[in-house]
């Protein structure tokens, strides 16, 4: 092996031993003897630095192999050895354009007048040990699927920018967007292109990214975007509405297909709508989770009272989880009547939900809160229990004939345990499933379609009568009735309010009463309030009428009189016959 020597002065045993380690490391070496001028460079050191001449030009190697972002730490350090603040150092740099990681250590001896006398050094080439680290670092900042921050990192820096205000930066924003129905993109997709569209969804969002403005993923399909010092308070709001311009394209798929993507937004500011980082990040999601409740694809900025609202909610849903082993539900019925003779044609359960302070909390709110957190479930059964051990008194002790119409949950309908709950408490009431309408709504069909059909022919083959629910709100598609397997088409209070006053609505409602009995289903009109509702119902022969004019929701003991009620009129009008 070569080794460069150059021998001034007298031979000894430490320059041997000095050779020695040159020739033998791993590491590039160097020893100058600044007393008698011998010095050592290894041949590592030579093919580290990739130099072939036999000097060793210290000016042209920090300029031509260390990399331009290294070489002020470099010489600054060179610096503090020079003036012997140090006199033992070790510093990292990179040469040869990034390509290869340095590890540079040295001591110096100095005599008592502060001259130098010795310099070793030693270089290690760590550039795979650096590229574990970088990776790690990576793994600690960055989401590794998407490339944007992870919620950690997002949530580090965006303290840093609170923390440089009002000095540096004056107004911090944080944009939470979360992608609607992503869970149902993903069934429909698969996850593998579900996958595929966040991270171009995050590839949008990353081409915002400045000094000064960070994007971060949250959870599976929630992202936020910091402004560490936005321009104006609209630069939130203006980079929201760019985004759902660009949406307003389908993001393409590997597999060619294209999917329409909406999302729901919220933004916070500093301060209003928090002044540290958790909580602007925090009100900004409250602010997004009142656009999910007010049916999604828009934007909010935070409010106080959406703080107090969703304070509400939490202990609201802590309290949910207990209310069916509380006794706090109790279940409401609604007579149905039939349109042509105002019989009464069934009852529709509703469940009641009373706190221990006496407040009643609407199904509209806490049904879909139970939704979310699963207790529906639970719930659920509850209802089918009570309900149907209510209906069989009716039958068995009052004579009732009619119907009893029970709320389903799409996710209820869908649990594995549903159908055999429900015949369950058929069997031990004594109940035959003819008289029991099981009432779902469409967002059931839009999730699963093909599974949920199978769920209710198999419920129908049983004898049960489906209804679908709220027709005319949300996706309402006349073609579909045809391929579900329904009896029974509930009219939406919302097209009932507007028969009269709008001749659209008289004219679509007209149609789908027509379709629908050509279809052999029965119809029933929802919230008819007036008499004028009624009478127009009925004249475009809509099968059965349910609302306040006929009846409002009541507790079992006011239904129960009804039911008398009902049977003497009977007896009186076959008497008469
Ligand atoms: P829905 O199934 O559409 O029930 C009809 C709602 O309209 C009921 O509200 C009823 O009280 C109300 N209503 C009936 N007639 C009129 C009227 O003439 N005018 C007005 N303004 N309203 C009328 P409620 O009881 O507050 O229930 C709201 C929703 O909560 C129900 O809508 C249903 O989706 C859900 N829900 C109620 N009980 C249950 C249940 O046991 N299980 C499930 N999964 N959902 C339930
Ligand atoms: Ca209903
Ligand atoms: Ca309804």
């Amino acid at each position: 092996m070569e080794t460069q020597q150059i021998r001034k002065e007298n031979d000894n045993s430490l320059e041997e031993l000095y050779e020695y380690i040159s020739s033998a490391s791993n590491d590039g070496f160097q020893y100058i003897n600044f007393q008698n001028g011998y010095s050592i460079i290894s041949p590592k050191w030579k093919q580290l630095f990739e130099i072939n001449d036999e000097e060793n030009r210290y000016e042209q190697i920090v300029a031509e192999k260390i990399c331009n972002e290294d070489r002020q730490k470099f010489l600054d350090k060179m610096q503090i050895i020079e003036s012997h603040q140090e006199t033992s150092y070790e510093i990292e740099y990179r040469i040869h354009e990034g390509r290869t990681w340095i590890s540079h250590t040295g001591t110096n001896r100095y005599d008592e007048n502060g001259e130098i006398i010795e310099k070793f050094s030693f270089f290690r080439d760590i550039s795979e040990l650096k590229e574990k680290q970088l990776e790690l670092e990576y793994m600690a900042y960055f989401d590794n699927e998407t490339g944007v921050y992870n919620r950690n990192y997002f949530v580090k820096r965006l303290e840093r920018a609170v923390g440089k205000i009002p000095n540096s930066y004056n107004k911090v924003q944080v944009l939470y967007l979360d992608i609607d129905n992503y869970n149902i993109i993903n069934d429909s997709v698969g996850f593998v292109l579900g996958d595929e569209l966040i991270i171009k969804f995050a590839k949008m969002l990353n081409e915002y990214v400045t000094h000064t403005l960070k994007v971060g993923r949250f959870n599976n399909d929630e992202f936020a975007i910091a402004f560490y010092d936005a321009e104006n308070d609209d630069s939130a709001l203006q980079l929201y509405k760019d985004i759902i311009k660009k949406l307003e394209k389908p993001i393409e798929l590997s597999d060619g297909s294209k999917v329409y993507v909406s999302v729901s937004a919220g933004i916070a500011s500093y301060p209003s709508g928090g002044k540290t980082a958790v909580d602007l990040i925090r009100c900004a999601d409250i602010a997004m989770y009142n656009v999910k409740q007010h049916g999604k694809n828009g934007m909010f900025v935070f409010e106080e009272n959406m703080l107090k609202k969703f304070m509400k909610n939490v202990k609201l849903e802590q309290k949910l989880k207990t209310a069916v082993d509380t006794l706090g539900f109790m279940l409401y019925y609604q007579p149905q009547y039939f349109s042509e003779k105002k019989e009464l044609r069934g009852v529709e359960a509703l469940i009641r939900w009373q706190l221990a302070n006496g407040e009643y909390i609407s199904p509209g709110e806490f049904i879909p809160m139970a939704e979310k957190n699963g207790c529906i479930v639970n719930i659920g059964t509850w209802v089918i229990k009570h309900a149907l051990a209510d209906y069989a008194v009716w039958r068995r002790e009052y004579g009732y004939e009619g119907i009893i119409s029970i709320n389903i949950s799409a996710i209820q309908l869908r649990e594995k345990n549903f159908k055999d709950t429900l015949l369950h408490y058929v069997e031990i009431n004594n109940l035959s499933p003819e008289h029991i309408e099981i009432e779902i709504t469409e967002s059931v069909l839009i999730e699963d379609f093909e599974s949920t059909i199978s769920i209710l022919e198999e419920l129908r083959n049983r004898g049960f009568k489906v209804s679908l629910d709220d027709f005319g709100t949300g996706y309402s598609s006349l073609s579909y009735l045809r391929d579900i397997p329904i009896d029974t088409l509930k009219i939406d209070k919302s097209f009932v309010d507007t028969i009269l006053l709008d001749d659209s609505t008289s004219i679509i409602t007209d149609a789908v009463i027509t379709m629908v009995k050509k279809l052999g289903l029965e119809t029933i009109a929802e919230g008819v309030e007036t008499e004028e509702q009624f009478e127009y119902l009925k004249n475009m022969h809509c099968d059965n009428i349910q609302g306040f004019l006929l009846g409002k929701p009541m507790p079992g003991e006011k239904l129960i009189e009804l039911i008398m009620e009902e049977n003497k009129r009977k007896l009186e009008r076959t008497r008469y016959v």
